[in-house]
């Protein structure tokens, strides 16, 4: 999940915002990165062949990756793109929803596909204590209908590329998939391993996060490393993780997670520069990560980010500290916002969220969910997120249901056990965590006025019509629902929704979103509560209705004291 999760909105424009929470929910779009020896290697996908035998699947697997050396190369090694052979192009296109990834490209690949080392320098050649002295790890992999190949892929990076010591066993569960092959096939596979590998499997589907809590309850390591289904992981991986947790037991330790490409299955490295984050709608995503942050390291890339969320689908944890810290929300539905809850969690109740920049693993980003939501996939997100609010955000969600007044009305059970761990826990509270791990959030904290922005001529609003940063804004019909028409005019002088600002960067020209910059400029704008003019300050040009040529988008011209340049914000502070 990794990648998680990354909601992230459809580029179908509505033509009135309405609806704008069934944006989440139409389409979930992620934000929003061998050889060997032939016959083990280039049986690769195929699922039909036996598995080889056990004494040369061992030896193999043992002197892999350095004994990959000799082998043909195969599609995809080395991190390449895979390119497909013209008279499967048809069948590729066809199997792609299956998995919402290039299933072909997959298959054709090696199980245990070559990678270069990824590491910056810095990292290649830092110490970490020995292997004696570094915790041992259990790797929980969930999956629910994943593929055969993208699945043994990540089970064979993760034997081939981590010292053994530390590798203690690979636990499996199966959140109730109804592929074949994920059956009595895969336990026989799994045996041939020279790892302790085993499938738990759940009697119906539960959702991610109980699938976790079942692989978590067996785990025998003294960390656990929670992995996606289809993930490579890299040279050196594992070590910096480890070395994190020893030397902070409560620091949650998660790897750069780089992207393998939907469609080619390319190795596409990710940023060190990154973080997560969060916008107001609750949404894990990545941003820069800050100048104040950079400086903590003293520009070090090798040293781990502190990092106000996690992308949530990979990451290794001390086995006794995840329960202290409370392990998951076993009342969280499929997918979705754990990550965050956890996140809050661990920085409210004493522990770290760190990126750790040396180790790398690759992730298969997907655009749409592939699998079953049942009940519907808002109804599950919204679930999960009230669980959060609820619990975690104290007075912010006032703030949090009046842009989204939509998720109130999800029923999302008990919480008070939550609660109340929380209550025992002593955890710190969300202001704190804003305060002090966060302050570079987009969550409103001062604000002159929180609401819709009102043309008093026509009686429309203006709506970012869930479009992105560098799209125009529109004006329509005020529906009250809150969402996309609710903007806050800051202590600074934006006009901002969610993560991005009005900006105008031309006289007379169209006013679109961009990413607040938080430094005035072309996203500064002066309201008068005399004139009800909002006075954009670089052009001296006042904020319009929009103008015959362009319906529905306002744009700045000339101050002129007309009806259709006053405007009123239903909720005024000043
Ligand atoms: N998963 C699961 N049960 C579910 C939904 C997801 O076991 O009901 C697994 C899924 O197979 C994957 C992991 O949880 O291994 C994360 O899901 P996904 O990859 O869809 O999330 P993303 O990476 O897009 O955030
Ligand atoms: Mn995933």
């Amino acid at each position: 999940m990794v990648s998680r999760l990354k909601l992230q909105y459809c580029k179908i424009i509505l033509a009135t915002s309405l609806v704008w929470f069934l944006l989440d929910v139409v389409l979930l779009m992620y934000y929003t990165d061998c050889a060997t020896h032939a016959s083990v290697d280039c049986q690769n996908t195929n699922n039909n062949e036996k598995p080889v035998k056990k004494s040369e699947e061992s030896l193999l697997q043992r002197i892999l990756p350095k004994g990959l050396m000799g082998r043909p190369s195969m599609p995809g090694d080395m991190g390449k793109p895979v390119s497909i052979p013209a008279d499967r192009l048809e069948e590729s296109k066809d199997k792609f929803k299956i998995h919402q990834f290039n299933l072909v490209a997959s298959d054709i690949m090696s199980l245990n596909r070559t990678l270069p080392d990824y590491r910056i320098p810095g990292c290649r050649n830092k110490k970490y204590p020995p292997v004696s002295k570094l915790p041992d790890t259990s790797v929980v992999i969930v999956f629910h209908n994943e593929a055969w190949s993208t699945l043994l892929r990540t089970i064979h990076s993760v034997i081939n590329r981590s010292p053994p010591e530390l590798l203690k066993e690979i636990i499996l569960v199966d959140d109730a998939s109804e592929h074949e092959e994920l059956g009595e096939k895969l336990d026989a596979y799994l045996a041939t391993l020279p790892v302790h590998c085993y499938v738990l499997r759940t009697e119906e589907r539960t959702g991610l996060i109980r699938a976790r809590l079942k692989g978590a309850a067996k785990s025998k390591g003294k960390v656990i490393t929670f992995l996606d289904a289809h993930c490579e992981a890299t040279e050196g991986w594992l070590e910096p993780l480890m070395a994190e947790i020893y030397h902070d037991r409560t620091s949650v330790a998660c790897p750069i997670i780089d992207v393998i490409s939907d469609d080619t299955f390319e190795y596409i490295t990710g940023s060190d520069m990154t973080w997560g984050g969060f916008n107001w709608k609750l949404n894990f995503r990545w941003y820069p990560v800050p100048q104040r942050e950079l400086d903590r390291r003293a520009g070090d890339r090798s040293q781990p980010v502190r990092t106000p969320t996690m992308a949530g689908g990979l990451f290794s944890i001390d086995r006794d500290y995840f329960y202290e810290v409370g392990s998951y929300d076993e009342g969280m539905d499929i997918w979705g916002a754990e990550n965050l809850e956890m996140s809050f969690r661990v920085w409210m109740c004493g522990g770290k969220v760190l990126i750790v920049t040396c180790s790398r693993v690759g992730h298969v980003f997907r655009k749409t969910s592939p699998y079953s939501w049942p009940g519907g996939v808002a109804k599950i997100i919204n679930h999960n997120t009230q669980r959060i609010v609820e619990v975690w955000m104290d007075e912010y969600k006032d703030f949090f249901y009046k842009i989204n007044p939509g998720v109130k009305n999800t029923e999302y059970g008990d919480v008070s056990a939550r609660k109340e761990f929380r209550e025992n826990k002593q955890c710190k509270s969300f202001k704190w965590y804003l305060e002090n791990i966060y302050p570079e959030s987009q969550m409103p904290v001062e604000y002159h006025a929180l609401g819709e922005i009102k043309n008093k001529q026509t009686g429309g609003c203006v709506d970012s019509m869930g479009r992105k940063s560098g799209e125009k804004v529109g004006l329509v019909h005020c529906h009250g629902m809150g969402g996309n028409q609710i903007f806050s005019y800051t202590s600074k002088q934006a006009l901002q929704t969610d993560d991005v600002c009005l900006d105008v960067s031309a006289i007379g020209g169209p006013v679109k979103l961009f990413q607040c910059h938080g430094l005035g400029g072309n996203q500064k704008w002066e309201y008068s509560r005399e004139t009800h003019e909002l006075r954009h300050v670089n052009s001296n040009q006042c904020l319009g209705k929009a103008s015959d040529a362009d319906k529905e988008a306002p744009s700045i011209g000339p101050c002129d004291g007309s009806e259709g340049q006053k405007w009123t914000f239903s909720d005024m502070k000043m």
